[in-house]
């Protein structure tokens, strides 16, 4: 009897031939179905593919999302796809892809991300890999993914993603619930970035932006669930969240987000104009709580601060994705937070200078900086000569005033201390 139970495991283990995957699709779909409470038009066929071909199919998607709406010019778009493709290669073990409507697997990379483990593990992490691209099959044959997730930029593009991702993510959970599947679920979440049995926002800077947009996203659409069961989620993801804020806040779901006020973020335009060198590319979007909460954790500040945030807003100009500046402008809920930011940042730059003095090629400053109607401003800058490579720099100079935090980071470009301040004090200007 053991024996028989446990050829059936490695036959399970081994068989997964094409054949073998279209039946375990065809066997996972009702589950996926009566979990995610919609069902299926028609299901995916299934494709065994490498990490090479997972990673064409999400360039190719990247392309085809970024020139909706948006006025990039072809070589970002070329740069910015092979960014999020050349990220995606290594993480993924499956990709439904939207543009052929088909689901690609990566058994290879799942059975070596598996190995010593039982043949059993490994044919419960390929059906939760499975039943995790089923969810985005059901999410576009519902909603029409090229439509939910085009054409979003900055924190919002980050919100659209931890929604429809957090909800494969919980899907995917509560089918192993009903399959019994714990172990391979734990894994799954692993390779995803977060952790199975607590999904929420990691305290490691490595595994921070996964963890959000993974466990955050799936511990997300948990609440909606909980709160109005699976019509509340659909709701939700044919009108995804605005900012990254909501994710970690859902009461604050549906809230209509804000923009710092016109007069100051023309300011910020004009201050990033005079910054800036004639024919850079330009664009400005959202900033919000994903980006702010990386920045205080990087810092080694208090991340709940990233909750008091009420607006953020970013402009930028750049010569390639290399070389550029960001003027960036925050808007605290009160003073003393934005304040509090200030001074993380401030405490973060002085220990990072302090841990990187004397190692060969680094160098790093702090220094005071002097902005008309500031109540504080620092300069922080870092540069990096290794033998053999292009020198790189970033510089960040930070201003308060009242409630508003504004920003400019350099990333190799050099600019003195005396340009930046009075960009920052032409921006604080209008503050009120
Ligand atoms: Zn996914």
């Amino acid at each position: 009897m053991l024996l028989l139970l446990l050829a059936s495991l490695i036959a399970s283990a081994v068989e997964l031939t094409p054949e073998a995957l279209e039946s375990r699709v065809a066997a996972l779909a009702p589950v996926v179905e009566a979990v995610a409470g919609r069902p299926f038009a028609t299901l995916p066929p299934v494709v065994v593919a490498d990490p090479e071909t997972l990673a064409a199919v999400v360039y190719a998607e990247q392309v085809h999302l970024l020139r909706q709406g948006r006025r990039l010019e072809a070589a970002q778009i070329e740069a910015q796809a092979t960014r999020t493709a050349g990220a995606m290669e290594h993480a993924a073990f499956g990709k439904y892809g939207f543009l052929d409507d088909t689901l690609y697997v990566d058994i290879d990379g799942i059975t070596a991300a598996v190995q010593g483990t039982s043949p059993a593990l490994t044919a419960g992490v390929v059906d939760l890999v499975l039943a995790h691209e089923l969810v985005h099959a059901l999410q576009d044959q519902h909603l029409d993914l090229s439509r939910v997730a085009g054409g979003r930029a900055g924190d919002e593009g980050i919100a659209v993603v931890c929604a429809l991702e957090g909800h494969a993510a919980w899907v995917q959970t509560a089918v192993a619930r009903e399959l019994d599947l714990a172990g391979p679920a734990a894994l799954v979440a692993a390779f995803l970035g977060y952790d199975a049995s607590s999904p929420g926002i990691s305290s490691s800077l490595d595994a921070y932006h996964d963890s959000y947009v993974y466990g955050q996203g799936a511990a997300f659409v948990g609440t909606l669930q909980a709160a109005g069961g699976s019509e509340a989620v659909w709701d939700m993801l044919a009108a995804p969240p605005q900012r990254t804020t909501m994710l970690v806040h859902p009461e604050r779901y549906g809230d209509r987000p804000t923009q710092p006020p016109v007069r100051l973020r023309r300011a910020a335009t004009r201050a990033r104009d005079a910054l800036a060198e004639a024919g850079w590319t330009t664009g400005s979007q959202s900033v919000g709580d994903h980006a702010i909460r990386q920045t205080l954790l990087a810092a080694g500040g208090p991340t709940a601060l990233a909750s008091q945030l009420r607006t953020g807003w970013s402009t930028r100009a750049y010569h390639s994705a290399r070389i550029g500046l960001d003027l960036q402008l925050l808007e605290f809920e009160d003073t003393e937070s934005a304040a509090a930011f200030v001074d993380a940042l401030r405490r973060g730059a002085q220990a990072t200078v302090e841990a990187t003095a004397g190692a060969p090629g680094v160098r790093g400053r702090l220094e005071e900086l002097e902005v008309a109607s500031a109540d504080a401003a620092h300069l922080e800058r870092f540069g990096l000569a290794l033998p053999g490579m292009p020198p790189e720099s970033v510089a960040t100079a930070t201003a308060l005033r009242g409630s508003l935090v504004a920003q400019v980071i350099l990333v190799n470009v050099e600019l003195g201390s005396d340009a930046l301040a009075s960009g920052l004090a032409r921006v604080l200007s209008r503050a009120r």
